[in-house]
């Protein structure tokens, strides 16, 4: 795990600490990214991959990606061949991003900035490898004019993937916060989960996929026009703490 030092900066606010953002599909817009690729592949396996596949497949990991693309043309390919596959959506992937580019999902890039001037600590935790997510993370960072995170947790660093809270509880530790001083953003059902399981109050804005309602889940449709008290709302509300009057 990549760990840069944790800001100094005094914490705004006592009951939030820190804001752990998911990559794909939540901070930037790559998941269609993501499916062209998969669609790239599914097309030179000799099939079509259907969108109630694809949907599936939104924050998962490359290996259950890949099962769920088989499953979906009704084949069967050993584990070398799923290794060789997965590897060239990889690969495809980078290149998209790197010809097209890796847009902000709306409201992304001015969370991200209001987080920071709160002197939250923030992490980003994707299931994404490190050599993949680097393309995103310099592009964010060169946008930025620095990085944003204080912590950045990738898909090859952890010890089981999302639905799993591992690479949650891993980026709370490096931050030292606690899960109930933390707010998890997602997009993918399987992120949401690891978030909640992780103890976090979650923050669902769907891109590709469709969010079930239910625990310490709150669903927008965008992150445009939300602003940190909004952030700390969640974790208040989930504390049982009473808004200001
Ligand atoms: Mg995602």
């Amino acid at each position: 795990m990549s760990a840069t030092p944790v800001s100094s900066a005094p914490r705004s606010f006592q009951s939030l600490q820190a804001v752990l953002f998911d990559m794909d599909g939540t901070l930037v817009e790559t998941e269609e990214l993501w499916g062209e690729a998969m669609d790239e592949l599914a097309a030179r396996l000799g099939g079509r991959f259907s969108d109630a596949g694809r949907q599936q497949t939104v924050g998962a990991s490359m290996r259950v990606a890949m099962q769920v693309l088989y499953a979906d043309l009704g084949l069967t390919r050993d584990d070398e061949q799923l290794r060789t596959d997965a590897q060239w959506v990889e690969e495809r992937t980078a290149a998209l991003m790197t010809s097209r580019g890796m847009p902000w999902r709306p409201g992304a890039r001015e969370l991200l900035l209001s987080v920071g001037a709160a002197g939250l600590a923030t992490a980003l935790v994707t299931t994404t490898p490190r050599r993949i997510a680097a393309l995103v993370i310099d592009s964010i960072t060169t946008d930025l004019g620095r990085t944003p995170f204080d912590v950045t947790v990738c898909g090859d660093e952890v010890p089981a993937r999302k639905p799993d809270p591992a690479p949650y509880l891993q980026a709370m530790s490096a931050l030292g916060v606690e899960p109930g001083a933390c707010v998890v953003i997602e997009d993918s059902q399987v992120g949401v989960v690891a978030g909640l399981a992780a103890g976090a109050a979650v923050l669902g804005v769907p891109s590709l996929q469709p969010l079930q309602a239910g625990g310490s889940l709150t669903l927008r449709e965008s992150l445009a026009g939300l602003g940190v008290a909004d952030l700390v709302a969640l974790v208040d509300v989930r504390a049982g703490v009473s808004p200001p009057a």
